[in-house]
């Protein structure tokens, strides 16, 4: 091991790869703060760019801040708004009125410092609605000062690269202030940022035209499947399907659930948590292109819910386990295909005080019932949020957790006897190592310190463990507190 981190670590020249980079992304879409600036570096207008992209695509961010720039092109006439009236002008960009509430208080924010938007990072942290990301990129884009803003793909790719090995952004940001020659700083950013929206994507990056693929190490990625490169019985075949606790189909639909899905261009999509009765469904969101989609919600409104996208036409669809005091809450949607089932299923969350915990329970021996009626007949996959991480290695902290909701003895014991029965955890197949998550919690900054627990699985019945070609976690997929998880199966 370490023998091969030496030779990487020398053969990575990392100012020949910027050099590349930096000409390869000449051509493609600018990040939209650095178009802002571009047009007059002005601090205030790249302050409040940066805190509208956050977690919001570039074209939105761009119609926001044009939007807000007219009526408010400085601090004084941003002083003169409501939240609500900005609100009203940067919706629909992610978190909106988070924003627009953090930007009405801003000028007051600034007055303490000269009324004048400052330089140094530690100051600009103090204003709401700025973190270490966005205080960096306003000193490096507006000031021109040295600092090196750390975003998701900065911090994905230089851990790609295994430039760095680090667990959080800014851990990354700390290491990078030690090791990056100082004349990147200022353009790292712009070169990763564009390049991670072009090549090095998070979900499948393009590894097959990459301009510095000979020189990457390509550390935890899964490539981009080269059309041609497979068979052509396996290209028939191979069905690519997609798992993914939403929490709130509505919530996801606002940060572009219908483009992510055409990115991640899945044969069936099972989502749980939808939250949602079917007659509130958006056109959009009910008839996305290629798909047809399935939907069992629950009696209660804004509560539970599951439902399935899938480009094959099912032989028939299945809506609970044909009893009532669990259907009413909308956790099971079945599809049979010709040679498989696809069960799609939202266990129940046992309860911060273990109140549902009885529930749960019986709820898990009837769905194990079902499932191996169902595996009499052909093959089963059951995917889905099953709010239980198995072992020690499914949580970051077990030791803290062994009396809570998902990781109760009884829980656990239950999957235990799920796979002793004749399924099987298909992560596991191929993934023996801890730290591999799927769900954080919002508080805490659980995700990005990487406090998790993997609690959304793709499992399939024993005798159907030799069609599994692969098994994944997609975590950098954000929009929800969990991330897709993906099962390819022939
Ligand atoms: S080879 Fe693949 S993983 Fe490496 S930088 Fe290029 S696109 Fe990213």
């Amino acid at each position: 091991m370490v023998r091969a981190f030496y030779y990487r670590s020398t053969m990575f020249d990392i100012d020949l790869i910027l050099d590349i980079l930096a000409h390869e992304v000449e051509t493609y879409a600018v990040p939209v703060v650095d178009l802002i600036a571009a047009q007059g570096r002005d601090p205030y207008q790249v302050l409040v760019a940066t805190i509208l992209s956050a977690r919001t695509r570039d074209e939105t961010t761009a119609g926001a801040a044009a939007r807000l720039f007219k009526k408010a092109p400085d601090l004084p006439s941003l002083a003169v708004l409501t939240a609500e009236e900005i609100a009203k002008l940067i919706y629909p960009v992610g978190f909106y009125r988070n924003k627009a509430g953090y930007l009405a208080r801003l000028p007051e924010a600034l007055k303490g410092m000269g009324g004048s938007i400052p330089d140094v990072v530690e100051q600009l942290t103090t204003l709401p609605g700025v973190g270490r990301k966005t205080a960096n990129l306003v000193v490096s884009v507006a000031f021109r000062k040295p600092a090196i803003c750390v975003d998701t793909h900065v911090h994905r790719i230089m851990n790609v690269w295994g430039y760095v090995r680090t667990k959080t952004p800014f851990e990354t940001e700390m290491a990078l202030r030690q090791k990056l020659p100082e004349k990147h700083w200022l353009t790292v950013n712009s070169i990763l940022v564009a390049f991670g929206q072009g090549t090095c994507k998070p979900v499948a990056p393009h590894c097959d035209r990459c301009v510095i693929s000979t020189y990457c190490p390509r550390i935890g990625v899964t490539p981009r499947r080269v059309p041609g490169s497979r068979t052509a019985k396996d290209k028939e075949r191979t069905m690519k399907l997609l798992c993914w606790n939403v929490n709130g189909i509505r919530a996801v639909e606002k940060k572009g659930f219908t483009e992510l899905i055409k990115e991640l261009d899945p044969d069936i999509l099972a989502i749980q948590e939808t939250k949602i009765q079917e007659e509130q469904l958006s056109a959009g969101l009910k008839n996305i292109a290629g798909y047809n989609s399935y939907w069992h919600c629950a009696q209660r409104k804004g509560y539970s819910g599951v439902a399935v996208y899938s480009r094959l036409p099912p032989l028939q669809v299945l809506y609970g386990l044909g009893e009532p005091d669990f259907d009413s809450e909308g956790r099971v949607l079945t599809l049979e295909f010709g040679d498989f089932f696809l069960v799609n299923c939202y266990f129940p969350n046992a309860g911060e005080e273990l109140q549902r915990l009885g529930y749960k329970l019986d709820f898990n021996r009837a769905l194990l019932a079902f499932l191996q009626k169902l595996a009499q007949k052909k093959s089963v996959v059951l995917c889905g949020d099953y709010n239980v991480a198995h072992q020690e290695i499914d949580l970051k902290n077990p030791k803290n957790n062994v009396k809570n909701a998902g990781f109760t003895p009884e829980e656990r014991q239950w999957m235990d006897k799920f796979l002793a029965v004749g399924f099987v955890d298909t992560f596991r197949m191929f993934n023996r190592e801890g730290g591999h998550y799927t769900w954080w919690s919002y508080r805490f900054q659980a995700r990005a310190k990487d406090i998790g627990w993997r609690i959304d699985y793709f499992c399939v019945d024993k005798k159907s463990e030799g069609r599994v070609r692969s098994a994944t976690i997609l975590k950098d997929v954000m929009g929800s507190d969990h991330c897709p998880v993906q099962l390819d199966f022939v």
